[in-house]
């Protein structure tokens, strides 16, 4: 028998299986989908077993048996290895990326280098001295003592070799359980006992009652009312027996109390009722759930996985990592008990591991979970959601480069059943398959405790300064920070602080400095102390007067949290402030903690950056406060605008939410900025109306789809030099299509290389993939080993 490996080695120009021998032992088990460890070249490599046949049309000389088999059961379903294909040949991934990316980091491969005595071999006294009485030792031990140059000696004179081994993570966490033997065996047990061993009679008569059974050693101990040594006495008899089990990790400590369903309003019956149709006829239908803030999406989410589940099927409900709040999970397991699995960056590595052995051995029927919960091993999928779902943390910044709304869309096709994608404010290129046809819009525009949409005031910034306020703080957004305080409410105070420093903008009229040629705002390079377009490459000196008004108080722009709590503290004394930002949730459970002292209201204030955004349903926030609306709307990307529009309607969704009326103040430089002019309206549709007008006339997204190249090289020219070779390339093979660049990236340099890129902006191209495919080929078989580092994403959420 041979099997077919995808094999570990994701720099080799091949992407193809390679066939191995399938030794006798593991003939009756093997099967595709399982992890294995197989020669590679002179190195053991793992690879995953794609498929297996008995012919190969590789000389038998030169086929090499598998020498390791890694799983007893299949780690990735044939589902998930025909989505690894596609995603492939979507994505221009290697295959073992896209293997990789759907396991737990407990299941990929870990190498290690060690060094080892080749027999017989004598060596000084130095390094004999590392490997004592072991005869190999891990490489970094001789990093860390600065020897390598005798390692290397040694190796050449073949006293020692370098060898490279996989390691198994610590993934499966056993303990130790008794299991009681038969009735039978309990009763030879006793005939043998001494007449005098009372205690080992007691466990044994105990032990009559409880036959066949398994239980934790502590257990049998109290039950019997007998001592650890009574037990090994009893079971060197026979009559029972120490055993190891899997324990799956639960990190869940606390209990949820258990909730139930909400009576819904006609809006959400309608919607529930689509989805449920859909889920009974098996349709692929992907559906746009668009519903204010408040309006019950959640709500509708727990209603339809729950007929999912009546019907025997498993739902996925993926949610942005920055909201996947004890909140939210909560209300998943409040409703659903142990029958979730929830998977999310906070858990340890055995953690991960034991929520996906959970799915995977068919414990949970649902799992929530961040972004990489797409791939959750269901074999019998009913319903996949995804909240928020115009969040870019839905798409991964590197290989392989997937977007898990179009993963969640491929595993709905191959299971017939729906996709429901929800958001306040959906992502344009959604709302605009939407309004195709694509997908079936459904909406909720009312709130569901019947509760008003907040009302949202705009404070021109720049007014404020005129008056002579050169605070952080408006004189309004003061005064309702202190109304708040006596009437013991609630507050959020956001900070948006995405693209920190990285604008210049003028202090009195508010104009953000941009490029001539791109109508995007610049970026101020610190080092270099100038300003730079990245999409063209265009470079200007930080100007000293403002363009429109020739003030002097341009200046880069931006102001941390840490800032604001001092200025709070200065205002209100007497104000308690729980400030949120990657400072202080950097522990473990900071997160947790943060939001349970604001929910039991041990705070007044709770002031942060993007991660108060999302997901908060507090009663008592009547006040939001956004400090800074401009923030985001001068980031070089084509979506700022939209992403500023969808920040504010966001936040200012958390006020008002139950029986208190919200307010909201936004304060900003630009407030006649439409996204921000909308999002105060909170009109989403005149907002997507107007932004699909920009986006047509700059051609952009949804009217293009755009791909974006980079090309990365240590020396400065090199970088250059390749970029003009793929834009050449490029322009060449697809003479239709709008090619731009090579300019230098938005990180001109990373990890100690100088970055360019190429922006493709196109229609209906079918060559392009083939012509990609081909670039890539060019650049594994000839470039990659000059150094060029080079990738593509055909769908960048940033440019
Ligand atoms: P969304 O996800 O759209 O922001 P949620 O599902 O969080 O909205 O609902 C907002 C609040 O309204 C929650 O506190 C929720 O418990 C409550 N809620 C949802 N649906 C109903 C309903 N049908 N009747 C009463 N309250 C509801
Ligand atoms: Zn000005
Ligand atoms: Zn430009």
């Amino acid at each position: 028998m041979y099997a077919q490996v995808i094999v570990d080695v994701p720099t080799y120009h091949v992407d193809r299986p390679f066939d191995y021998r399938v030794p006798a032992k593991f003939a009756s088990i093997i099967e595709p989908g399982m992890r294995v460890h197989v020669p590679f070249g002179r190195r053991p490599v793992l690879g995953f077993v794609v498929g297996l046949s008995s012919t190969t049309e590789v000389p038998q000389k030169k086929l090499k048996p598998i020498t390791a088999l890694l799983d007893l059961e299949p780690v990735i379903t044939s589902e998930l290895l025909a989505l690894a294909k596609w995603l492939k040949h979507e994505t221009i991934c290697f295959e073992i990326d896209a293997l990789q990316v759907m396991l737990p980091s407990a299941l990929r491969a870990k190498y290690e280098k060690i060094i080892e005595i080749v027999p017989g071999a004598i060596l000084d006294e130095r390094l004999q001295s590392y490997f004592d009485d072991k005869t190999q030792v891990k490489i970094e031990v001789f990093e860390q003592a600065h020897v390598l140059a005798e390692v290397k000696k040694a190796i050449q004179q073949q006293q020692v070799r370098l060898k490279t081994v996989i390691k198994q993570r610590g993934t499966v966490k056993e303990q130790r359980y008794v299991q009681i033997g038969t009735h039978t065996e309990i009763e030879q047990a006793l005939q043998q006992v001494n007449k005098r061993a009372k205690k080992q009679i007691q466990l044994l008569h105990w032990a009559k009652q409880h036959a066949e059974q398994v239980y934790l050693p502590q257990k049998v101990l109290d039950d019997s009312a007998t001592s650890l040594s009574v037990l090994q006495a009893v079971v060197a008899l026979g009559g029972l027996q120490f055993v190891q089990k899997e324990v799956l990790r639960d990190p869940h400590q606390n209990s949820v109390e258990q909730t139930s369903n909400h009576t819904l309003t006609s809006e959400q019956q309608m919607a529930t009722d689509a989805i449920h149709d859909a889920l009974k006829q098996k349709k692929a239908t992907t559906f746009l759930l668009q519903g204010v803030t408040g309006s019950g999406k959640t709500e509708i989410y727990l209603q339809t996985i729950e007929q999912a589940l009546q019907q025997g099927k498993q739902a996925i409900m993926l949610v942005p990592e920055i909201s996947l709040t004890p909140q939210m999970t909560e209300r998943f397991r409040g409703r659903f008990g142990n029958q979730v699995a929830v998977m999310h960056s906070g858990l340890s590595v055995g953690e991960k591991f034991d929520e996906w052995r959970k799915i995977q051995r068919g414990e949970v029927q649902v799992v929530v979970g961040a972004r990489s919960a797409v791939f959750a091993p269901f074999t019998n999928l009913g319903l996949i959601i995804l909240d928020e779902e115009h969040e870019s943390t839905y798409k991964q910044e590197d290989t392989p480069r997937y977007h898990a709304r179009d993963v969640a869309i491929w595993r709905s096709e191959y299971y017939q059943c729906p996709v429901v994608l929800g958001s306040a404010t959906p992502a344009l290129e959604s709302y605009a398959r939407a309004t195709k046809g694509v997908y079936t819009l459904l909406q909720l525009t009312k709130r569901a405790t019947n509760q008003a949409l907040p009302v949202v005031d705009v404070v021109d910034m720049r007014e404020e300064l005129r008056q002579g306020n050169h605070s952080m703080f408006s004189t309004i957004l003061i005064e309702a920070i202190r109304e708040r305080l006596t009437k013991k409410e609630q507050m959020v105070l956001f900070l948006n602080r995405r693209g920190y420093s990285s604008f210049v903008m003028c202090r009195d009229c508010g104009t953000v400095v941009q490029c001539v040629n791109c109508d995007i705002s610049l970026t101020y390079h610190r080092s270099q102390e100038h300003l730079r377009c990245h999409y063209c490459g265009h470079e200007q000196a930080v100007p000293t007067q403002c363009p429109a008004c020739e003030s002097d108080r341009i200046r880069y722009f931006g102001t941390g949290t840490q800032k604001v709590e001092e200025e709070l503290y200065r205002l209100f004394p007497e104000a308690r402030v729980l400030r949120m930002d990657v400072d202080t949730t950097r522990k473990k459970g900071a997160h947790e903690k943060i939001l349970s002292a604001f929910g039991r209201q041990e705070a007044d204030i709770l002031l942060g950056t993007q991660m108060i955004a999302k997901g908060l349903d507090f009663p008592n926030i009547t006040l939001v406060g956004v400090l800074s609306a401009d923030t985001t709307l001068h980031l070089a990307d084509f979506r700022a605008s939209e992403k500023t529009f969808q920040l504010l309607t966001q936040v200012s969704g958390r006020a008002g939410r139950h029986d208190k009326e919200g307010q909201v103040i936004i304060q900003s430089y630009t407030p006649e900025h439409y996204a921000i002019d909308l999002a105060k309206q909170q009109h989403y549709e005149t907002f997507y109306t107007q932004e699909m007008q920009m986006r047509r006339l700059a051609g952009y997204p949804p009217y293009f789809y755009i791909a974006l190249i980079q090309i990365a090289h240590e020396e400065v020219w090199q970088a250059q030099d390749y970029a003009n070779h793929v834009a050449d390339y490029l322009r060449h093979q697809l003479p239709h299509v709008r090619i731009i660049g090579p300019a230098a990236a938005q990180i001109s340099r990373l990890q100690n290389r100088y970055r360019y890129q190429c922006l493709i902006k196109y229609k209906i191209e079918p060559n392009l993939i083939p012509v990609l495919h081909q670039l890539i080929a060019l650049y594994r078989a000839e470039w990659q080993k000059k150094g060029v580092h080079l990738t593509v994403d055909l769908d960048p959420s940033m440019i």
